[in-house]
């Protein structure tokens, strides 16, 4: 919500506004083809082992097939089945973002554009054609329809939207609903200790019976509820489902144990990635017909753990074929099923993003999830780290594209981080060529030097 109109209604009116903006969101989403995929996911979902795979060697083929005959990048691509896949070049992040132009299959207007920090603090653009995203769409929604969910049920929702106004933190209200989808968003801009109070008990009042978003910041209410001996009500809430950052054990027992009831994780990113679904009983399952899952040593030789390198059959506006999306996974034993009767492949363990945040004194923790969408709407960052070594002040190094980064571009990038650390912070911006890495050669987009300290 950008608009300075937004800014100057009434809450009642800022509410209105949202729900006008999720109808119009949900009008693509939800559109003809969606009714469609769910009728098929959820036919599919007894689908043997045998016939996922032949699905995916199916939809492999075609999107080599698409790419080769509409992306100007994959004009010269080999004809090869999936098991040789391995004859086909991997494509890095920096690839991606600065080849995206003779990447992408169609004209911008006829996509949806999905603007994105990635997971790795580099800036990309990814098209979806109207059909995938209701597809993409259609499978989440399958995922958590088997435990009960669907649009329009009460939900409590923690994103990375500014939706509050100076206004609303004095009144204490840090949230807004979209009366209309019964969907409640609490900032996760304002995870601070003084307020938690008012999320816990807006909480319980509100009482959701689906949580979705951000982990971490579900987490630290959930932390602060325990700590404060809050009684959660039972049975009110149906599930928990996570988005964007990784969960560990520790952040699930403390989250579940809170809101009594169970979490259910879900891999994909708003790069396009794939999907792993998180089952009844607790396993991860590689969604094989949203695309190719393959798991590389450093050297690209095949690992059951190592990094993940995906194909997704869902993002044709910019196709990614062996993507390498920056995050590592270990992989179950293929020959194992799952009692849950979906016979997709397990996951052991997916090894995401590091723990880390910056800390606001104004705002409290912003999580890896929020600093990584500080880069919506600015072509020309490559990549940037954040460093805190004290309390008030970050410093943030970021290389540039020259060609696309402009004054008005780093105006976008400072104000997005102002919209999550308030307005009391010192930012120091610093352009370098050259981003440090850590000595186990892995890039960490946050260093926070004073964790230890809160
Ligand atoms: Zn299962």
């Amino acid at each position: 919500m950008k608009d300075k109109l937004y800014r100057l209604v009434p809450v009642f009116l800022q509410e209105l506004m949202i729900s006008l903006f999720n109808y119009q969101a949900y009008k693509v989403r939800y559109g003809k083809k969606y009714k469609h995929y769910r009728k098929l996911f959820l036919k599919n979902r007894t689908l043997t082992r045998a016939d996922l795979v032949n699905i995916q060697a199916e939809r492999f083929h075609s999107l080599l097939n698409f790419s080769r005959a509409y992306s100007p990048y994959y004009k010269d691509l080999p004809n090869v089945g999936i098991s040789h896949i391995s004859q086909l070049p991997v494509l890095k992040k920096e690839d991606l973002r600065s080849h995206s132009s003779e990447i992408v299959t169609l004209d911008k207007k006829e996509g949806v554009i999905s603007k994105t920090g990635g997971t790795t603090g580099t800036s990309l653009e990814i098209i979806y054609t109207r059909d995938n995203m209701q597809e993409r769409f259609a499978m989440l929604d399958d995922f958590r329809s088997r435990f009960g969910y669907e649009l329009g049920k009460k939900t409590a929702w923690f994103s990375g939207k500014a939706l509050l106004t100076e206004r609303d933190i004095k009144n204490k209200q840090f949230w807004k609903t979209d009366r209309w989808h019964k969907v409640r968003y609490y900032s996760t801009f304002h995870i601070h200790p003084q307020f938690l109070d008012h999320y816990v008990k807006d909480l319980i009042r509100y009482s959701p019976e689906y949580l979705v978003g951000f982990p971490s910041s579900i987490l630290d209410i959930a932390k602060f509820g325990l700590s404060k001996g809050y009684e959660f009500p039972a049975d009110k809430v149906k599930a928990i489902f996570p988005t964007a950052e990784t969960v560990t054990l520790e952040m699930r027992e403390i989250i579940e144990k809170f809101f009594k009831t169970k979490m259910y994780n879900q891999y994909a990113s708003s790069e396009g990635a794939p999907f792993i679904f998180e089952c009844s009983e607790g396993h991860l399952h590689l969604e094989l017909q949203s695309g190719v899952f393959e798991v590389l040593e450093e050297d690209n030789r095949p690992s059951r753990s190592g990094k993940l390198v995906v194909t997704s059959f869902t993002t044709e506006g910019t196709p990614l074929i062996r993507y390498d999306i920056g995050d590592s996974i270990i992989l179950e034993d293929e020959s194992l099923y799952c009692s849950c009767g979906n016979e997709n492949p397990m996951v052991k363990e997916i090894l995401g993003r590091i723990d880390d945040f910056v800390y606001s004194p104004e705002n409290g923790k912003i999580n890896l999830g929020n600093v990584s969408n500080t880069l919506k709407d600015t072509q020309g960052i490559k990549n940037f780290q954040v460093v805190q070594n004290s309390l008030d002040t970050i410093d943030i190094y970021f290389s540039v594209d020259q060609e696309q980064f402009t004054e008005q571009i780093k105006s976008v990038f400072l104000k997005n981080w102002r919209d999550r650390v308030g307005q009391g912070m010192k930012i120091n911006l610093y352009i370098t060529d050259e981003l440090a890495v850590e000595k186990s050669g892995k890039f960490r987009m946050v260093k926070n030097n004073i964790k230890d300290l809160l």
